[in-house]
Parts: structure tokens; C-alpha cells; sequence
């Protein structure tokens, strides 16, 4: 398994970007004898899970909040090689006619609106009977009018997908709300996974942990076109856009972006919730507040404010037919570069979570390394594992 010493004078692999997609593919094969070189143009690993501390000494997370929540034993099991964690329970609430209501709809929320008080089967009832008949649910829009009728969708989702996508929820593909879900119970966590933690020290800690191997060598500030013909490697590992790789040939696909609008107040708290979502108001979506999700106690507390936009950095690959048969094409041509994997968000233009890519990683591993094992082995210089049990 292990590489002999001098039979190959570069890398075993190339990686490039060292968000998670990037870090778990370097971890793993650096633990089976790979040498790695892991290039990010950006200034700092952890791609866009990258957090840090501001001015004021508050950590925050620069690319906006990252919380997560897995229902994988196996994907919180590997982490849980590089962090401790601390439990979090996502919380939202929307602001919508002036009250601050639970998100996604509840019970809670449809008495607190309209001023009732149904209890849970009562509610189902009424949820039919405004429920608009889709033939089709092919839409953003249907999704919601078919669950739970056109003025709880015109309240809490119509605003909210016009201002994060500029696209009206009728043209935008189904997945897009049907990963909000409704609830006839009390239930207010934003989130129902199994696991729902947030790494002890964050999450650039942990990608720390998780790159420190002496197989593996780290290039920051680095764009992989600079290097690559200088530098040699066998195998690359792609995870920036499946678009840019190759140069645009078939055009760009399109991604919606954020402007994030930080900010510190003195004060030790200024939302009752993680995040309080704007559906109606304002050009931002969303406020959310760092300490609720780090558990951080400080005198002061710093906000992010998420304003979207179409240029910038590539966040959410935009849900289209259109976009769907683009990416299809990329994809295409992907297959057939021999010397190259493409992973994670934006290498396959999917709207992963963290987890999913962590996955996606996992499995590209067992690929690319079959006779490596199941899970290539525990990483030779891994924290204090904790039991499931400290979650
Ligand atoms: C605002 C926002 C909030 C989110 N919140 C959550 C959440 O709460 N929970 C959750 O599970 N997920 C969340 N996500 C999703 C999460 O960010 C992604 O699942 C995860 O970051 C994807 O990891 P990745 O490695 O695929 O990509 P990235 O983290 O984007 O990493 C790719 C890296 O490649 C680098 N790169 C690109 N091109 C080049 C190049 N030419 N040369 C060198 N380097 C390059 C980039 O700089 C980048 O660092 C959120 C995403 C966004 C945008």
C-alpha cells in the first residue's frame, strides 16, 4: 500500500480546493501512503465552511452560517476523527405581518398568524382545505400551494425565492422549497437530522486536523492553472466549477451569489434565534447571529446579513431544465478525462450540504483506492475520538 520512497518524484495527487471535498479526499489518501499537494486560490482552507474570528474576537463564519446536520453514522463518525462537537438545534423564525413566527410552518406558526388554536389534526384539516389541487408538481410554487395554500405561500415563500433566486417560484424546479418542509406539529427546529452538531472549535480547526499529515503539503492563494504544468502529479482531484475547467466552452453556468454584510453590535444579543428570515422585506433574506450557533459567551455579538446577488463567487447552482441539461454536457466531458475526478458542489453543479459532499468524498475514495479498505483506516495523527454519546 505504501508509496516506496523516490519511485515518483511529484504527487500521487493534485487536489484541487480544500473545502470539504477537497480535505476529505486529501486526508484519506494521505492516510494510505498518497502524497498530496491540496491548492486553493482563496487565502485560507475550508472553502466556503472556512470560519474564523473577527475584530471584536467573535467567531464567525465568513461565507454565511454554516450549521450541520447529517442523518450518516458514517459521515459524523469520520469527523468526528478531527473534532469534538458541541449539540446545536437550528432555530428560524420569519419575520412576517410584524411577528416572528416559526420556520419551517408549524403548529406555532399558523395559530400565531391567523390567531387560532388548532391542535395538530385540526391543522392537517385546514391545510386541506386551502390547498390548492396540482395536477403536476413540477414547480417551486406547486410544491407549496398543493401542501398548504396560495396565502402561507405568498407569506412566508413568494418573497423569500423571488429575492434569493430572482426567479419567481413558478419557474424554479421543485427541489428548491421542497426542502422546506411543513409541519403540523410544535416542532421548531430548523433541521431533523440525527446528528446536528457544530465542531467544538470550528470548522477551519478541524480542517486543520484533518490536513495534518506529512503527506500531504498545503498551497494557499494558488490557482491550480498556475502550477499544474510545473508540478508533477499523476491524478487530480477537481472540486472548483466543472464550468470554468473547461473554459467555458459550452458557456457559463449560471450560479446565484451572496453580498454577506457583517457586522458587530454591543450588545450580547440581538436575535431571540440563530437565524430570522425577511420573506417581505428588506433586499437581504436573512440575519443570523454567530453565537447562537457557536455557543461562543462574549460581551459582544457579530451578525450576518445575506444580501443575493448574480455576480460574485458560485454558491447555489440555479435549479433549471436549462441548467440541469448544461451541466449534463460538462458532466459529459467530464467522464472522459482520464487523469481527473470531479467532486463536490460545484465540480457536479449539485445543491450539496456538507455532509452530502463529505459522502460524496468518502465514496470517491473507495473508487479511486479500492484496495485501500472500507474507510482506508483511522487517521494516523487523529484527536481524542469522541463517543457518540458526548453529542
Ligand atoms: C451561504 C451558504 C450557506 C450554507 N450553509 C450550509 C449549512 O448550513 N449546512 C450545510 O451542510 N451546508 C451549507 N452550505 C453548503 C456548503 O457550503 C457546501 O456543501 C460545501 O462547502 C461544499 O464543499 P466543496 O468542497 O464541494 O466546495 P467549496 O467549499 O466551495 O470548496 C471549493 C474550493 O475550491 C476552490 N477553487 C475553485 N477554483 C479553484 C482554482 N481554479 N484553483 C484553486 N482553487 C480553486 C475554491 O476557492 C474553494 O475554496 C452552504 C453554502 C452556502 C453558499
Amino acid at each position: 500500500m505504501e508509496t516506496t520512497p523516490n519511485a515518483f518524484s511529484g504527487y500521487d495527487y493534485l487536489i484541487v480546493g480544500a473545502g470539504f471535498a477537497g480535505a476529505v479526499l486529501a486526508e484519506r489518501l494521505a492516510n494510505v501512503g498518497r502524497r498530496v499537494l491540496i491548492v486553493d486560490k482563496r487565502p485560507h482552507i475550508g472553502g466556503n465552511a472556512y470560519d474564523r474570528y473577527d475584530d471584536a474576537g467573535i467567531l464567525i463564519h465568513p461565507y454565511g452560517p454554516h450549521i450541520f446536520h447529517t442523518n450518516s453514522a458514517a459521515v459524523f463518525d469520520y469527523l468526528s476523527q478531527f473534532t469534538q462537537w458541541r449539540p446545536y438545534q437550528h432555530r428560524v423564525l420569519a419575520s412576517v405581518d410584524g411577528q416572528l413566527l416559526p420556520m419551517p410552518i408549524n403548529l406555532d406558526t399558523v395559530n400565531s398568524l391567523y390567531g387560532l388554536s388548532l391542535n395538530a389534526s385540526e391543522l392537517e384539516a385546514y391545510f386541506a382545505s386551502v390547498a390548492e389541487p396540482v395536477e403536476q408538481v413540477r414547480t417551486s410554487e406547486d410544491v407549496v400551494v398543493s401542501k398548504v395554500g396560495r396565502d402561507l405561500y405568498n407569506k412566508f415563500f413568494k418573497g423569500y425565492t423571488r429575492k434569493q433566486w430572482a426567479l419567481d417560484p413558478s419557474e424554479l424546479d421543485a427541489s428548491v422549497t421542497a426542502r422546506v418542509p411543513t409541519r403540523a406539529n410544535r416542532d421548531s427546529r430548523y433541521f431533523t437530522d440525527s446528528y446536528q452538531a457544530m465542531p467544538l472549535h470550528g470548522y477551519t480547526r478541524m480542517f486543520e486536523n484533518m490536513l495534518a499529515h506529512p503527506n500531504i503539503s498545503v498551497m494557499l492563494n494558488t490557482d491550480y492553472r498556475s502550477i499544474q504544468e510545473f508540478l508533477p502529479w499523476r491524478h487530480m482531484i477537481y472540486t472548483g466549477p466543472v464550468d470554468a475547467f473547461f473554459d467555458f466552452k459550452y458557456g457559463k453556468l449560471p450560479y446565484r451569489s451572496l453580498r454577506f454584510e457583517h457586522m458587530t453590535l454591543p450588545q450580547e444579543q440581538a436575535l431571540p434565534t440563530g437565524t430570522v428570515n425577511h420573506p417581505n422585506d428588506y433586499a437581504y433574506t436573512r440575519v443570523s447571529e454567530f453565537k447562537h450557533i457557536t455557543g461562543q459567551q462574549h460581551p459582544q455579538t457579530s451578525v450576518v446579513y445575506e444580501y443575493p446577488q448574480a455576480e460574485g463567487d458560485p454558491y447555489y447552482p440555479v435549479p433549471r431544465p436549462e441548467n440541469a441539461e448544461l451541466a449534463a454536457r460538462y458532466a459529459a466531458d467530464a467522464e472522459t478525462e482520464p487523469n481527473v475526478t470531479f467532486v463536490g458542489r460545484l465540480a457536479t453543479y449539485r445543491y450539496y450540504n456538507m455532509d452530502q459532499v463529505v459522502a460524496q468524498a468518502l465514496k470517491v475514495f473507495r473508487d479511486l483506492e479500492p484496495e485501500a479498505g472500507e474507510q482506508g483506516g483511522q487517521h494516523s495523527t487523529a484527536v481524542a475520538r469522541p463517543t457518540l454519546a458526548e453529542v
